[in-house]
């Protein structure tokens, strides 16, 4: 007798056969494709088809687990279904020029892996879900049926992973109880072997050995036994209905527009630092992302993040937003985001000193490297670039001549990149406020660091704890001078926005749109509140 341990996730013991289940190959090729709009209508025409095999799926659990045990395939349905989801596909379809199965399975991964990295248990765990729809659409797409296959005799199901659509499909009068290797208890199969009363284990180390042998599941203890000598069966009911009910409500609250009674739209953007937090800008129904702060890439790695590793980071950014606006900011170290390897010298005073803009202006190998990213990556999606701490003119006609450089350097290499990327910079500082009209000729739009603006206009260090409770965003200065950068934008005919915390205060929503803003940037959270106010107004 031999026993492995592993993770329940199901109670109950279950006795019989090992059957090693095998999945089916859904690996897909790239290729060029001329008639890209051919390729989206063929994605619409096996969603249909894949949408059809759902419902059955769903008729089938409800006969044999119930209405809750079958509510995952709903779930897929609306998952298929998702806009983001969509869009993501047909935009790389049409911007890459690829065949429909790719961009299914490359959308499948960057979803999976977007919510693979989400802290949310149950969030993380929807990251089977979506490479199952994903890898359903390829098979439709490819003809290689549903995939949706029978199991043979009763038998204790071992497997690598185990998504919903094949767990559900088995005869469940011959499925004594699951057991994988990967997978968490949060995932649906999990739920669904809950719901079908059937033992299940995760993390359960086995190897090829056991297939055929008879084994005892004891869903308590978590542990998979082989070849025992007494049987014994348990039975438990723990369902995640709460979870699926609250993800269906933040999908209720998705596409309302964010405008006044009169009608008046304000572009409602979110903050990231990361790809992981993309699923939570889309989950909020976020219309773009207005901030990405790019130099957590560099903060999270102890030596400089390569063009290659900012291009995928971008892109896949760029890819998930599926053509909606993504503002990457620029690097935005010193101060208060030191790194090592960049090896600064101490300074007395780093909020003032060497930091953002100053360090690539000084740097251009640096800056370069992830302009270079940015432009490259701008070709798969709406991707615009933002420059932090402009203190003066110069400093962007620098900015431009380098972007020159690098595009210059690109054509020459004969490396694809986005030509026309709409280029903005920060208004963080007084000096860039006293002359945003000038700076407002240069660039496509202006966004407000109102943290930074604030701490530079009240000369408070914005990390002071001791000076927290004078540190005021709603200082009469640092509002008329959003004023003024909002007048100074709008005669030059740019938009401008803030991306600083401020733009998350909905006591002040109504006034920003009073004053005309166009954009405000906050974190994901923020979003839905701070549309609830807009739509409040007359
Ligand atoms: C700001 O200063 O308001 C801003 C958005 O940038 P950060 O907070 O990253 O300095
Ligand atoms: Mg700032």
């Amino acid at each position: 007798m031999k026993v492995f341990e592993g993770k329940s996730v199901f109670s109950g013991i279950a006795i019989g056969k090992i059957s090693i289940f095998q999945k089916a190959d859904t690996s897909v090729k790239r290729f060029h494709i001329e008639d890209v709009e051919a390729e989206v209508k063929r994605v619409d025409e096996a969603k249909a088809t894949a949408l059809a095999q759902l419902q059955k799926l769903y008729d089938k659990a409800v006969q044999e687990v119930g209405e809750s045990g079958a509510a995952i395939f709903e779930v897929h349905q609306m998952m298929m279904e998702d806009g983001d989801y969509l869009d993501s596909i047909s935009n790389i379809i049409r911007t890459e020029g690829v065949n429909a199965e790719y961009a299914v399975a490359t959308t499948g991964d960057n979803f999976a892996s977007m919510f693979a990295s989400m802290d949310d248990d149950y969030m993380r765990a929807r990251a089977a879900d979506v490479k199952d729809i994903s890898d359903r659409l390829v098979r439709v797409l490819s003809g290689h049926g549903d995939g949706d296959m029978e199991a043979s005799e009763p038998s204790i199901i071992v497997a690598e992973d185990l998504a919903p659509s094949e767990t559900v499909q088995m005869d469940k009068s011959k499925v004594l109880a699951f057991v994988t290797r990967k997978g968490s208890s949060n995932s649906h199969t999990a739920i669904l072997a809950r719901t079908m009363n059937i033992p299940a284990l995760i993390n359960i180390e086995y190897d090829d050995s056991v297939n055929g042998m008879m084994a005892i599941v004891d869903g308590k203890n978590g542990t998979l036994i082989l070849e025992p000598d007494e049987k014994t069966l348990k039975k438990y009911q723990e369902l995640k209905d709460e979870e699926l009910r609250q993800r269906t409500m933040l999908r209720e609250l998705k596409g309302k527009q964010t405008e006044t009674k009169s009608g008046r739209k304000l572009h409602l953007y979110a903050n990231i630092g990361s790809t992981a937090d993309v699923a939570s800008v889309l989950a909020n129904d976020a219309e773009g992302i207005g901030l990405f702060r790019s130099e957590f890439i560099y903060l999270e790695k102890d030596n400089y993040p390569t063009e290659e590793e900012q291009f995928q980071i971008y892109k896949t950014v760029a890819q998930n937003m599926a053509g909606k606006k993504v503002i990457i900011r620029t690097l935005d170290i010193g101060a208060d985001k030191q790194i090592d390897y960049f090896n600064m010298a101490h300074e007395e005073n780093p909020a003032m000193g060497y930091r953002a803009i100053r360090i690539c202006l000084d740097r251009p190998e640096v800056f370069k490297t992830q302009l270079r990213a940015l432009f490259r990556a701008a070709m798969f999606g709406n991707i615009s670039i933002m420059y932090p701490m402009i203190i003066s003119v110069k400093e962007v006609l620098q900015i431009k001549e380098i972007v020159a450089e690098v595009k210059k350097e690109l054509t020459e290499q004969g490396i694809p990149f986005k030509d026309d990327v709409e280029q903005g910079v920060m208004i963080e500082t007084p000096a860039a406020v006293m002359i945003s009209d000038l700076l407002a000729k240069e660039v496509d739009f202006f966004s407000i660091g109102t943290n930074d603006l604030t701490q530079y206009t009240l000369a408070i260090d914005r990390q002071n704890a001791k000076l927290d409770n004078i540190y005021d965003s709603h200082h009469e200065a640092v509002l008329r001078m959003i004023k003024m950068v909002v007048d100074n934008a709008h005669k030059e005919g740019i938009w401008a926005g803030i991306c600083g915390e401020l733009g998350a205060d909905t006591t002040l929503t109504e006034r920003f749109v009073e004053m005309g803003l166009d954009e405000l940037s906050v974190s994901p959270t923020f979003v839905l509140p701070v549309r609830k106010i807009v739509r409040e107004m007359d």
